[in-house]
């Protein structure tokens, strides 16, 4: 185990949802809180064994088997921890970190690291206050920012000269290289940051990892980070998350800004539990990691083209990593402001009600689809058929996946085909009851092929049939239990039909006007005898 650092298995039990990984192997059910499924580990009929997606773990009330996605897949594939740590990263699709042990040399790399970066922060602190750094702190003032905010942010000022490269002239020169600060010219070392107002990154333990630099004389591009360092990801790291952390538990939710100016203003006017991205792309890493805490995110953009943008690739970022528990939003800022700008114009109040009418990501998504296609045309609604099931695809929880692809279909079929709707009306189709030899046969089916059981899931559910009882002994293979199924389904299907198509019948002969109603009864009658006869000539 050792080697294996903390960090990555944490990132499997992130990305990986507990439900998925057991679910590939035992057919869950949710019911209430967790979800249910028979136990792998011990025979057994009836389910007792639990997943709890929100805690990650597995327990069965029969045996008394407990664990999370890596003991259930250590014990159920009868591996050992790496293999076990393998397969799980191979069902993440996240690469295997290199087997290191940590050297006491890397350590002391590590340590060295940190204490250059930490006197250099020190520095640039400092220099803010002096004549040099004069108009930094004008610019940071301007901003908005208090001495108080200066402070606990550690704002700093990088000169225009070598300031870092002459301090640590006695230093080997790899050590300071390492830290991304300097870098290595034909005239020998150099500063990275020069003439910059300087935004110290910390990792999560409030450390200055790395850092920020705003050019100050209008020059682009506006914001250099350091490049990445052995300890510093920018892919990884959210701007703010070691402030926020507390408060993200707190809120149960965080909220993300497009930059890190907006971040800090955010913090320190009543939305604690506020971060930014570095840079402006934000990675399937970032929202990992925040998902670490809850899946509750607002992300809150600039309402112009390219903030329209950002949020439709955030969209597409976060899908992997909604749950039924999940509420993501989408908030604009608009004016061409952005939420520093209005919680300086016009308060935190009027910042709180962009938070609080925010979009929930299920209509967000339906609105850039009707902008983005011409739904007016069968090409544009083709289009954007197409473009919405991408996204919903890229939803790993298969019940939540189902209900936004019946939420999609149920607003396409309003907006888009409403023409579907007159002919469609009223027309409730319930199935009857089985007899006891079909429901023996459906228990045999279900027992034997649990992967016909899910794929026809809904249809037996509709059945009623009690499970409770003795599994028959029968002699049926995969192909015709299913076949079986698919034609039960059409038979009970067209019996509904005719009972319907009685009904119509007397209401026509009544003088009612329901001759789409007849239309649409007969149409579907032939096409599931249709289908039938097909099924049973095969
Ligand atoms: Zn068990």
């Amino acid at each position: 185990m050792a080697g294996y650092d903390r960090n990555f298995t944490d990132e499997l039990r992130t990305r990986l949802s507990i439900v998925d990984v057991v679910g590939r192997r035992v057919p869950l059910v949710k019911k209430g809180q967790n979800y249910w499924g028979c136990c792998p580990f011990h025979n057994e009929k009836t389910p007792s064994f639990s997943v709890n997606e929100e805690k990650g773990f597995y327990h069965c009330f029969g045996c008394g088997e407990h664990g999370d996605i890596i003991s259930f897949t250590m014990k159920s594939n009868n591996i050992g921890f790496v293999e076990a740590i393998k397969e799980l990263a191979n069902q993440a699709g996240i690469k295997m970190p290199e087997y290191k042990p940590k050297s006491a040399e890397q350590v002391a790399r590590e340590e060295n690291y940190f204490q250059i970066v930490e006197q250099a922060t020190q520095i640039y602190q400092k220099k803010l206050f002096e004549p040099e750094g004069q108009e930094a702190l004008n610019y940071i003032h301007k901003r908005g920012f208090s001495d108080e905010m200066i402070k606990k942010y550690r704002l700093g000022y990088a000169p225009k000269n070598n300031l870092i490269a002459n301090k640590f002239a006695t230093l080997k020169q790899d050590k300071l290289l390492s830290t991304g600060l300097c870098r290595r010219g034909d005239y020998g070392m150099y500063d990275f940051f020069r003439d910059k107002l300087m935004f110290p990154i910390f990792n999560a333990h409030g450390q200055v990892v790395a850092f920020s630099g705003r050019s100050l004389d209008g020059s682009e591009p506006k914001y250099i980070n350091t490049a990445d360092t052995e300890l510093f990801h920018k892919r990884k790291t959210i701007f703010g998350l070691n402030f926020a952390r507390d408060a993200i538990h707190r809120a149960n939710r965080s909220i993300v800004v497009e930059g890190q100016i907006d971040a800090i203003q955010m913090q320190s006017n009543g939305f604690p539990e506020t971060v930014a991205p570095l840079g402006t792309a934000l990675t399937e890493d970032h929202i990992a990691i925040l998902c670490k805490s809850n899946r509750n995110i607002i992300f809150c953009f600039d309402g112009d083209n390219a903030g329209q943008k950002a949020a439709a690739r955030a969209c597409d970022i976060v899908m992997p990593f909604l749950r039924d528990n999940s509420d993501v939003r989408f908030a604009f800022v608009t004016g061409g402001k952005d939420p520093d700008e209005i919680l300086k114009t016009s308060g935190v109040d009027a910042m709180r009600k962009i938070i609080d009418e925010s979009t929930p990501l299920v209509d967000f998504l339906w609105e850039i689809t009707n902008k983005n296609f011409l739904v007016s045309t069968p090409g544009g609604r083709t289009q954007a058929e197409k473009f919405l099931k991408q996204k919903t695809d890229k939803i790993s929880d298969v019940a939540l996946r189902a209900e936004y692809e019946q939420e999609y279909n149920s607003r396409k079929f309003n907006s888009w085909h409403k023409w579907k709707k007159s002919t469609q009306k009223n027309i409730n189709i319930e199935l009857p009851e089985v007899d006891s030899i079909t429901q023996k046969t459906l228990i045999f089916i279900t027992d034997k092929y649990p992967e016909l059981a899910e794929r026809y899931a809904e249809f037996l559910a509709s059945l009623n049939i009690n499970f409770d009882g003795s599994v028959p002994e029968m002699n049926i293979n995969a192909t015709d239990a299913e076949k079986y199924i698919v034609s039960l389904k059409l038979q009970k299907y067209l019996e509904k039909l005719n009972t319907e198509k009685k009904e119509i019948m007397a209401k026509l002969l009544a003088g009612e006007d329901v001759e789409e109603k007849m239309n649409f009864i007969n149409s579907e009658i032939n096409r599931a005898k249709e289908k039938l006869d097909t099924l049973i000539s095969m």
